[in-house]
């Protein structure tokens, strides 16, 4: 089979791969899309991020629908020939985090194409991949697989929402509309919130926010007083999501969330400075938010069952073989909301 691996900054190669040997309890599946995430684009740009650094080739990606093609003994939840999105995340289930309901914080995860452990967990971006059943999620049989593959993205923002709390009525800023960003628009507005402003510093993004739903997409570039007004009488936003990475937006967010608001950090960028003064005042809660765990399943299930309709954040859709130009264009944040690649 054919996988994608990453040599380097800008060093993509399509390889030859065996396909893994199929035990007890897996599912092989016949990967046919794959999206481009943020972190796939640190690997490509930077070689990394933080302390985060390839030290070998990694076959990059874990936003992947596809297949199933053969099941391992035991295997009764999935058969092949349905349609799966694959969970790119693999707790251990036996160390204290797993035991405390919190997978997303394994001592031992493995997560698809990450360089946090050595040597490097791979990725998905191949034809075939090897994955426990319970990673194998079932969509129904002509479900759109491109759309599927959403589900790991929307899961990040799905876990941001319960990460902010009860949504309802609630009036929500989004700082970012990236992929992550917009999906958060989608999942406050899932979540029942009355409210959704955007700000982002392109044109490009602020469009997509204004066609799934954001009541007001504001251009802090064009316009860098436009958050002003929301800052009057203490703030207006009940929850903030930050979802930029920018070291400057935890500043933006504290004197427009409300006393008593919740500021919720999904961007990973450059360590940022903390106003404690504003933040103390204003009794403001600031909670991270890192990956996902049962709203992958949830995801699934909503973007299969047409609830949430992440079509319109899909820009395009590209073969393996031209991978190095879909990852300029997935990097293009003007002109890219998420690109896929075909495999
Ligand atoms: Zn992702
Ligand atoms: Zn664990």
């Amino acid at each position: 089979m054919r996988a994608l691996v990453i040599h380097g900054p800008r060093d993509l190669r399509v390889e030859e791969r065996d396909i893994p040997l199929l035990g007890p309890g897996d599912v092989e599946v016949r990967v046919r899309t794959g999206g481009i995430c943020g972190s796939d684009l640190h690997y490509y740009k930077d070689g990394g991020f933080g302390s985060v650094r390839l030290r070998h080739p990694m076959i990059l990606g874990h936003e992947v629908a596809g297949e199933v093609t053969a099941v391992g003994a035991g295997v009764t939840a999935v058969s092949p020939g349905d349609r799966v999105v694959v969970n790119p995340s693999l707790s251990c289930g036996t160390c204290r985090f797993c035991k405390a309901a919190q997978p997303n914080h394994c001592m031992d995860l493995r997560f698809y194409g990450s360089a946090m452990r050595l040597p490097h967990v791979d990725g998905a971006f191949r034809e075939a991949i090897v994955c426990r059943s319970s990673q194998a999620v079932v969509i129904p049989p002509t479900f759109d697989l491109g759309r599927a593959a959403f589900a790991e993205p929307f899961a990040v923002a799905l876990h941001a929402a319960a990460r902010a709390g009860d949504l309802t009525g609630r009036t929500v800023l989004v700082i970012g509309v990236g992929p992550i960003g917009a999906l958060c628009i989608l999942a406050a507005r899932y979540g029942g919130a009355r409210e959704i402003i955007a700000i982002d510093r392109l044109a490009g993004p602020l469009r997509v926010a204004r066609g799934i739903g954001a009541d007001r997409a504001l251009n802090t570039r064009a316009e860098p007083r436009a958050l002003e007004p929301y800052a009057a009488d203490k703030g207006s936003f009940d929850v903030v999501f930050e979802a930029s990475g920018s070291t400057a937006a935890i500043a933006t967010a504290l004197p427009v969330v409300k006393p008593g608001g919740v500021v919720v950090l999904i961007g990973l960028g450059e360590e940022a400075p903390l106003p404690v003064t504003m933040l103390v005042s204003k009794e403001v809660s600031i909670r991270g938010s890192f990956r996902f765990h049962d709203e992958f399943a949830l995801a699934a299930r909503l973007i299969a069952s047409g609830d949430v309709d992440v079509a319109p954040l899909l820009t395009r859709t590209i073969p393996l073989d031209d991978a190095s130009r879909a990852f300029e264009l997935a990097a293009d944040r003007e002109h890219a909301m998420k690109v896929q690649l075909a495999l």
